[in-house]
């Protein structure tokens, strides 16, 4: 597996894929990789002659230092994993390849989608996962790069950012992977232990009774159902809301189509997932 670790390498890399006349996919991860983040690269593999994956803990979109230090990290194992993958290159640059001190960045304005959700309760974490994303894009200089859903509102900020910063990426958003009980595939989860990995179920079972009820009940009440399941469970919801799944604002009733978003804490874990909930009617 070809690793590079410095912004030198990556350039040269990049000046002889151009050469090359290569196209390139690029899929940014924070490792401890799993097979979400597999799916991602299978897709930029299939679909690009030669794909980048960035492994880099991105210590400017932790709002919480707790999270930060215990957020795992394992990059031979993460290595291991992409092996098979005959056309992957990895980038694992350290903080100060990242963000060397003379790089000038001008901050986007995140505008009312960066308020929304996981606005209100991660300050700083938006502005944090621009930022890293536009030093990786202006390095790599990809023809696509590929996001998971699973972080809705993610991709719907990573979209502006192409817009704003004129990247003209073409940004693909890949389905959410999840285990075969329905838990989404997550980093997040090896900090979880047998019992509350059971617990967690509740975020999924919530979102599935959501989307069977799609106009089948009054929005509210299906919503107070869903909160229910989850806090049944044991869990401490920090929000559960259904929005538009373009502006990502509130819904107050029912429409063709909602995303049902929600983050919550098990045990102390912070969990998030969605769902696309359509009316079948
Ligand atoms: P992360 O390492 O958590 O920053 O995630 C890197 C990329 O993988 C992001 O685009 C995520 O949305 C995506 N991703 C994470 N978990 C999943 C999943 N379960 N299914 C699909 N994509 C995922």
């Amino acid at each position: 597996m070809k690793t590079f670790v410095t912004r030198k390498e990556m350039i040269q890399w990049r000046q002889q894929m151009a050469t090359e006349q290569k196209q390139i996919g690029f899929v940014p991860t924070m490792g401890a990789l799993h097979q979400g983040h597999l799916s991602l690269v299978k897709n930029a593999s299939q679909e690009n002659d030669v794909v980048l994956v960035s492994i880099f803990v991105n210590t400017k979109q932790f709002n919480q230092s707790t999270d930060l230090q215990s957020y795992p990290r394992m990059l031979s194992a993460d290595i291991d994993l992409l092996c098979p993958f005959q056309n992957v290159y990895v980038f694992a640059p350290d903080e100060a390849e990242m963000y060397p001190a003379d790089l000038e960045f001008d901050p986007m304005p995140l505008g009312r989608i960066g308020e929304l959700l996981e606005g209100v309760h991660r300050p700083g974490h938006f502005e944090g996962v621009v930022h890293v994303v536009h030093h990786l894009f202006a390095l790599v200089r990809p023809h696509s790069a590929y996001f998971g859903q699973k972080d809705f509102q993610q991709l719907a900020i990573i979209r502006q950012l192409n817009r704003y910063y004129k990247f003209g990426i073409e940004i693909i958003g890949c389905q959410t992977i999840r285990e075969p009980d329905g838990l989404a595939m997550s980093s997040r989860n090896l900090k979880l232990n047998p019992s509350d990995r059971q617990k967690a179920l509740a975020i999924y079972r919530a979102l599935s009774h959501l989307k069977q009820h799609v106009k089948q009940k009054e929005l509210h009440q299906a919503k107070a159902e869903a909160v229910h399941i989850i806090e049944n469970a044991g869990l401490q919801i920090e929000y559960l809301d259904i929005v538009d799944p373009i502006t990502l604002e509130s819904c107050a009733s029912w429409q063709t189509s909602q995303v049902c978003c929600v983050a919550a804490f098990c045990a102390d874990v912070r969990l998030i997932d969605n769902m696309l909930c359509e009316s079948v009617l």
